[in-house]
């Protein structure tokens, strides 16, 4: 038979300093788990009343993770969130570009359009046409449209030295977006309009040169009373905010207005041959939203824009699509091959996730008869 040897077990020093368990004590639950122990290694993990402090603390700590009725089922969070966080931003990468699109055609076949129109793009520097206007500019000059538009450029951008440079990107990037010939562009280099972040351009010489370009038959039509022509139906350019506060845009907006109410000052019969359209400038938060600003822009039109008159439309709204030509990647293509002296590293935040990218809502402006 074998013999059961009875061995008193070894205890260790650390052991000997504890008092005997109290009811405080009893309260500290669970008990930190004990591995498997071999009957000779015992001695090892015995636990003095820190030690259980300690676990228990480590043990609570753990629940609070792996509890899903405890701390909002952070437990979950690791591969439940994550699983549900990746299918969301799945399901957005598909279906928000997916409703955009279906926006952007049902936009351009069933909102108030331009047709058959001579246009002019107005603006103060070379590359505005691309980081602001591009949507109108593609939409306005798609086949079938029948509109020939033309950019009037009022600097050569010549801030940096660069003018001569940049008046041919402006032409090559004008091609590119849908003009018909580079000779579409034209770009006015005087001293009186010079590229400044702090120059104000003055209104009455810029309607004098918009007359001498558009309306040079002014003054006669007004000595014979008969109502004015012009050599365009549409000129669209800047509001009062001129997207960026940029005085030089803003300047254009004054001086494309006096051009217009001009064209009819005290004529109550008469009507303006010239529609003048500006586009919208939207506040700061929604400018670098994308196509996220698509929902605020068309109820923003619906709620704003005058829409009786089907001669002339009190709001346009243009969206690019995302893809071929006259999409948003034309666009990229004209700053990017056309404006390459302005592709510095923060153009490309702007023209990723600027909505003025992709979107463009556009204002008639009220005409002042006086
Ligand atoms: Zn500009």
């Amino acid at each position: 038979m074998n013999q059961v040897q009875h061995v008193k077990p070894r205890i260790p020093p650390r052991f000997c300093r504890l008092r005997p368990l109290q009811d405080e004590d009893r309260m500290i639950s669970p008990s930190p788990p004990i591995p498997h122990l071999s009957d000779n290694s015992q001695d090892d993990y015995l636990y003095t009343l820190e030690d259980r402090r300690k676990h228990q603390h480590q043990a609570a700590a753990r629940s609070q993770w792996t509890n899903h009725e405890g701390l909002g089922g952070l437990g979950g969070w690791d591969v439940n969130t994550r699983m549900g966080w990746l299918t969301t931003a799945g399901v957005l990468a598909l279906v928000v570009p997916s409703l955009y699109m279906y926006t952007a055609s049902i936009v351009s076949t069933r909102f108030p359009a331009l047709r058959n129109k001579r246009i002019c793009i107005l603006i103060a520097h070379p590359d505005d046409e691309a980081m602001f206007f591009s949507p109108a500019v593609m939409a306005l000059t798609r086949p079938g449209t029948g509109n020939h538009v033309k950019i009037l450029c009022l600097s050569s951008g010549n801030a940096d030295g660069l003018g001569e440079t940049r008046k041919k990107e402006l032409a090559k990037s004008g091609v590119i977006l849908g003009l018909r010939k580079p000779d579409d562009v034209f770009v006015v280099d005087k001293p009186e309009f010079p590229d400044s972040m702090t120059a104000t351009w003055d209104k009455a010489a810029i309607a004098s040169l918009l007359r001498s370009a558009f309306a040079p038959n002014l003054a006669r039509a007004r000595s014979s009373n008969t109502p004015p022509t012009a050599s365009i139906d549409v000129l669209i350019t800047f509001d009062d905010g001129g997207v960026s506060s940029h005085p030089n845009h803003i300047s254009l907006y004054h001086g494309a207005k006096a051009f217009v109410e001009d064209l009819v000052a005290g004529k109550p019969g008469w009507e303006s041959p010239i529609d003048l359209y500006t586009l919208t400038t939207v506040p700061f938060v929604r400018k670098y939203t994308g196509i996220f600003d698509t929902l605020p822009t068309l109820l923003s039109w619906a709620v704003g824009a005058e829409k009786k008159d089907k001669k002339h439309p009190g709001g346009l709204v243009f969206l690019s699509g995302l893809g071929g030509q006259g999409s948003v990647t034309t666009a990229w293509k004209a700053m990017r091959q056309g404006h390459k002296s302005q592709m510095v590293w923060f153009r490309y935040g702007w023209i990723t996730l600027s909505r003025y990218m992709y979107i463009n809502d556009l204002r008639l402006v009220k005409i002042r008869r006086e």
